[in-house]
């Protein structure tokens, strides 16, 4: 059997999150299962894509749902959906959408490096707002008989510049336009998967890959019927803009397993595992010298999810002899392989995607990296 190891690639602790790159997140053994099944027989792949998606909106009771290959594929299909509706004609136009009516309008305080999704599906962005606020009167000003929708990002509602959701949701469909929300990394809570659709969203994405601990290849998308059908006629298996994001049988019953998975999940037993692993790396760690620890929830901006505690650490290069980049990059050298991202101030420890005992890993790395000095 071909291994990691045999490849020669390493594995990886990973204390940043359910970041892409670092292969997002682990499934567990029940997914794995559903998806050794689903590989055992063909299947209409329309048929899967239906059933699976009226399953999942039963299971959330919501109007409708959707697995798509990624949320950021989910926001090209939408992208598509809104501009070429289901025009087999204009949907075969796509990417290519001059002449349609192909603008999309968003804050300037919401683009984000997702984004380039819309764009590769033909949607132009039109940007309301500025770095400090953005005004209700933008939003009204800037629609015209080109705007095919309204794109919002969950994670800059926290920025002072963001209008609400509630009040975007308000004047776009006063102006008959779907609002389309990318909560691509909103979980947890679990009550935010229908938290932004019974606001009133028409489309709501989040990544099968990150806390569904679905498929990293795989996500969600949630919303209206009428709309999610458009999405799904530019989508794959049909020859359209989404033919390039294939879904495979056992990716879409993979997350419709841990979707189902997810909702019957403790959810309190999950945090309380994190705040065990944070409470006992914060003991073992916050004596060393040139650290200033603190154990807490992120308030910023663009760090989510914001249910999750984290050791937020300040290095002192002083006393340490290198910086908090450099000390990131010495724990991900050599095995064990110990993942960690850094902000602006800190080196931040996020247990959203540890093991149960890879706390003791971490601090055995910091203190070995410390005393090699
Ligand atoms: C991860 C993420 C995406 C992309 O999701 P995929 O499921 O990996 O395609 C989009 N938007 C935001 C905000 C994300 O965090």
């Amino acid at each position: 059997m071909v291994t990691y190891n045999k490849l020669g690639v390493k594995k990886i602790i990973n204390a940043a999150g359910t970041y892409t790159k670092y292969s997002g997140s682990l499934m567990k053994e029940e997914v794995l299962d559903a998806m050794k099944k689903a590989s055992k027989q063909f299947v209409d792949i329309d048929e899967l894509l239906t059933k699976s998606g009226q399953y999942i909106a039963g299971l959330l009771d919501v109007e409708a749902a959707l697995i798509t290959a990624g949320a950021a594929a989910g926001l090209a299909l939408s992208t598509a959906a809104c501009i070429a509706g289901n025009n087999k004609y204009l949907s075969r136009q796509l990417p290519l959408s001059d002449g349609l009516k192909n603008e999309f309008i968003v804050m300037k305080s919401h683009r984000n490096p997702y984004d380039q999704a819309v764009i590769t599906a033909g949607g132009k962005f039109v940007e309301i707002g500025n770095a400090i606020e953005t005004f209700g009167w933008e939003l009204e000003g800037a629609v015209n008989e080109k705007t095919a929708g309204v794109f919002f990002f969950v994670q800059s509602d926290m920025f002072r510049a963001s209008l609400t959701l509630k009040k975007i949701i308000e004047i776009a469909h006063r102006h008959n336009l779907p609002v389309i929300v990318d909560a691509a990394a909103e979980l947890p809570p679990k009550e935010n998967l229908t938290k932004f659709v019974n606001q009133g969203a028409d489309i709501v994405l989040f990544s099968g890959g990150k806390d569904l601990r679905g498929p990293q290849s795989s996500g969600l998308m949630l919303g209206r019927q009428e709309l999610l059908d458009k999405c799904r006629a530019n989508g794959y298996p049909n020859h359209a803009l989404g033919r390039p994001m294939k879904l495979d049988k056992e990716t879409i019953m993979g997350l419709t397993t841990a979707i189902e998975l997810y909702l019957n999940e403790d959810q309190k037993a999950r945090m309380e595992q994190w705040e065990e692993q944070t409470d006992f790396m914060y003991e073992k760690l916050k004596n060393i010298e040139a650290f200033e620890i603190e154990l807490g929830y992120p308030d910023q901006p663009l760090t989510q999810p914001a249910s999750i505690p984290r050791l937020f650490i300040e290095v002192d290069e002083e006393i340490l002899g290198f910086n908090k980049e450099q000390l990131r990059d010495k724990l991900a050298q050599d095995e064990p392989v110990v993942i960690v991202e850094t902000d602006k101030n800190h080196l931040l420890i996020n247990p959203h995607m540890l093991q149960r005992g890879e706390e003791k890993i971490i601090v055995k790395k910091f203190k070995d990296i410390i005393k090699e000095e």
